[in-house]
Order: structure tokens, then sequence, then C-alpha cells
């Protein structure tokens, strides 16, 4: 757990209490903070229990207080805890602003901050992955799901890789990334912004906390990550700012689990990042092969006669879904669920390599009026149909992929169980059919 002695006396109140923000308690606690804390979860409340004061903060008195923590979760546009903040002159943050915050009590070390509408957690992974190889401690954490101040601290030398949602960056002021890098933009969490341009200034702002000796890193791939480069180069210069190209790198049949052009775009970053942190060419590529890849992201999850069954649940708009299309051919493909925009026209490109469309969820009446133009598609509501029929028509060769172009929500929890259903299913084929499968191979 990262504790430090900044936080000794001091009084936090801490909103939200899931994964992080449990985490951010203990590590208050063990710092010797004094903790306000509350959820609407009693469940939530009871775990929070055991290092904190359980009060509903905004009732609370919160004069002395240094800091009201928040998860990122919670939607600070139109939440009352904003309006408390105001009222109580107790400013916001988030768990990343502590870890910033207790940094200098840490062993030497250098932090990477990765933050993009998509490819975040895989980039994440990846560079985690590069930097072990290389045998230089490295941890992992932010929006992957592995809380900051849970970990524990590195030894000298070490390198903290910290996936970042914008969210995470809007609680953040003054976190100083040795490497930022931003893998590419499209508009996604409007829901939480006064428009695209108030979300790409979020992610924006990772760069303005910089120190001049820092680097910067950025993806190619669409213009207003291009113009967010321009601006930080305009604004850094050339010496500390890098435009991740993948145009030099070779190589990637002999990375099962980064297939695709956007990994390669994600290759690119993680590249850039480690020639940024001093690796060689060879202590990045030869890492690309043993990467495992994370679940429900491009995940092969079994080979039954022939037809590969892919799960690629995570790909929650079309902007992540297009590059799925384009790592295969004959694909029979899954999609659908609640839109997050009216249109797959971003696919189109890759539409060539689809044999069939299964559509499902409350985008699937739409969405099948919209690929009827393009391809034989079918409506199957259901993401198990879905399965059974696609994986009736599959010949040896074909993969069946669920790539959903959509968020989870109106038929399942969240993509992780929209994921494991897809699993499910095709694990069903397999005992039904007592075919010979290949699961978990990386092939
Ligand atoms: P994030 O953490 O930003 O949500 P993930 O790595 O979890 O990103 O990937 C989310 C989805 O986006 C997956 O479906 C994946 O296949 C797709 N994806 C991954 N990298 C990229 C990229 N560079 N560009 C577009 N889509 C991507």
């Amino acid at each position: 757990m990262i504790k430090s002695r900044i936080f000794s006396g001091q009084k936090y109140a801490v909103l939200g209490l899931a994964r992080s923000g449990l985490a951010t308690v203990e590590a208050l606690y063990q710092s010797g903070a004094e903790i306000l804390a509350w959820d609407n979860r009693q469940e939530a409340r009871e775990a929070g229990s055991k290092w904190a004061t359980i009060e509903d903060i905004l009732s609370a008195d919160l004069t002395g207080y240094s800091a009201i923590i928040v998860s990122p979760g919670v939607p600070l546009n139109n939440h009352p805890i904003t309006e408390k903040s105001t009222q109580s002159g107790v400013p916001i943050i988030g768990d990343i602003e502590l870890f910033a915050m207790a940094r200098p009590s840490l062993p030497t070390h250098r932090v990477i901050g990765i933050t993009g509408t998509n490819g975040k957690s895989t980039t994440t992974a990846l560079l985690h992955h590069i930097i072990q190889c290389s045998a230089f401690p490295s941890r992992m954490g932010g929006n992957i799901g592995l809380p900051i101040m849970s970990q524990e601290p590195l030894p000298a030398g070490g390198i903290y890789v910290l996936e970042l949602s914008s969210y995470q960056i809007d609680l953040t002021r003054s976190l100083s990334c040795d490497v930022a890098a931003l893998i590419n933009l499209s508009p996604d969490h409007l829901d939480r912004y006064s428009g695209y341009m108030d979300y790409i200034g979020s992610k924006e702002r990772l760069f303005a906390m910089q120190s001049p000796q820092a680097f910067s890193v950025f993806g190619n791939g669409d213009k207003d990550t291009m113009d967010v480069y321009n601006r930080v180069l305009a604004h850094r210069g050339p010496q500390q700012v890098i435009l991740a190209d993948s145009s030099g790198i070779d190589g990637q049949k002999n990375w099962p689990s980064l297939q695709g052009p956007h990994n390669m775009q994600n290759v690119a970053i993680a590249v850039s990042i480690c020639k940024a942190l001093g690796f060689t060419d060879h202590q990045c590529i030869s890492a690309l092969a043993s990467f495992k890849g994370l679940e429900h992201r491009l995940e092969r999850v079994a080979e039954i006669e022939g037809v590969l069954y892919v799960n690629d649940s995570k790909a929650t708009n079309p902007e992540s879904t297009a590059p799925a299309l384009a790592a295969y051919n004959n694909i029979h493909w899954i999609v659908g669920g609640l839109p997050k925009s009216d249109t797959l026209e971003i696919c189109i490109p890759n539409f060539g390599n689809v044999k069939k469309a299964y559509t499902i969820g409350e985008a699937g009446a739409q969405f099948a009026h919209e690929l009827s133009e393009h391809m034989d598609v079918e409506n199957s509501e259901l993401l198990t149909n879905a399965v059974m029929r696609a994986s009736a028509a599959a010949l040896p060769g074909d993969v069946v992929l669920l790539s959903p172009a959509c968020a989870s929500f109106d038929q399942f929890r969240d993509y992780e169980a929209r994921g494991d259903c897809f699993k499910m299913a095709v694990e069903n084929i397999m005992t039904s059919d007592k075919h010979v499968a290949v699961r978990g191979s990386d092939g």
C-alpha cells in the first residue's frame, strides 16, 4: 500500500467506497489521517467503517478538512458534492492526486500516464509487460481496475504505469508524468462534459501538469489527437514531444494478442514511451510476442472445428469495433446493445471482411436496417441466439466475433458480464457438439 507522512494528522472526506475508494480510506488511515466516508450502498459503508467514520458528506461539517476525495464514477457536472465543495471551500480530488501527493515519500521512480478514448487498458498492460520483460520493477494501476493506492511501493528505479480516464484526470491537479501519452480521441462520455471540446480539454490537462524535461507521446491516427499534439508541441518543443508512428515497426504476425490496426497503434505508443524511458528497440519488440492480451479485448476464446471465436465485448463504441473488423476475414459479426451513436458508419471500410451480421439488444432493429444495405444480416435479439446462429453458419476458417459497438446495460450488468455470456455460449457449443476445442490458445 502507498503511505505517506504528508497525510498524517490531516482530515479527508471520501465519497464512494467501491474498489478505489476503499483502497483510499485504508491508505489514508495507515498514513495517520482522520477520515469521514460515505457511499449510498450499505455494504460499501460497512466495508469502509473499518478505517473511517461513516457519515453523509453532503450534510457533514467539513471545516478543517484538506480535501474531498471522490470516485471517478461520481458525475461532478451534476452531483451536489460539487456545490458542497464550493460552499465549504474544500477541494475535490481523486485517488490519483493522492498518489501524486505521496510521490515524494516513495523511493526514486518514474510515472507513466496513459490516456485516450480507446486502447488505454491494452497499452497500459502492454507497457507494463515490456518493462517487466526488461527486468525493471513496474506496477500498473488506475483505471485498469487496480487502485494505485493499494499497490506496494516499488524499490528505487521502479516505474509506475497508470491508466487514466478523463474522469481521473479531472480529479488530478499535480500528477507530473515523466511520460504522458494520448492514444486517440473520439466523442465519448459526453453526458459528463459540456461538449466534445470539453472532453478533449480534460485529456489535454495531463500534459499541462508535466514538467519541462518530461516527454509527451501522441497517436497519429485522428485529427483531434493531432490537434492536441500540435498544441503541446508548440508549448513544450520538439525535444519533449513524440508522434508515435507504427510504420517502422514490423512483425505483427508474431504477436497473437496484438492483432488488428488498432493494436499497431497501441504498440507504437508503448514503443515510443519505452524509447523515451531509454529502452532499446530490441527490449521493446522482443516482448511483444509473449504479451497475453486482456480479457474481453479481441480475446481468443476457442477454436471449434476450424472456427475461431473471439470476444471483444469491451468494444462499446463503433470506433473500437472498426479495427476489430479489420483484424480478421470471413467474420460472423455479433453487434448491438445499448447504442452510443446512431450509426456504424465508421465501420464501413471494413464491411468487406464480414460474411454476415447478427444484431442484438436495443440497437438490434436499427442496426439490422442500416447493415442490410451492405451485408447479409439478421436480428437475433439475444446474444445466445446470435452465437448459436453464427456457429451454425460458420465454416472452417471463419471467425465468430462479438464486437458490439454498444454499451451493454440494456441486457447485461456490464461489458464483462456480456463477454462472459458469450464465452458461456461458446462453451455450450463445445460441450453439446463434443467438438475438440483449444481454450485459451493464443495460437
Ligand atoms: P480502454 O481501456 O481505453 O477502454 P481497451 O484497451 O480496454 O481500451 O480496449 C477497448 C476496446 O477498444 C476493445 O474493443 C479494443 O479492441 C478496442 N481498442 C483497443 N485499442 C484501440 C485503439 N488504439 N483504437 C481503437 N480501438 C481500440
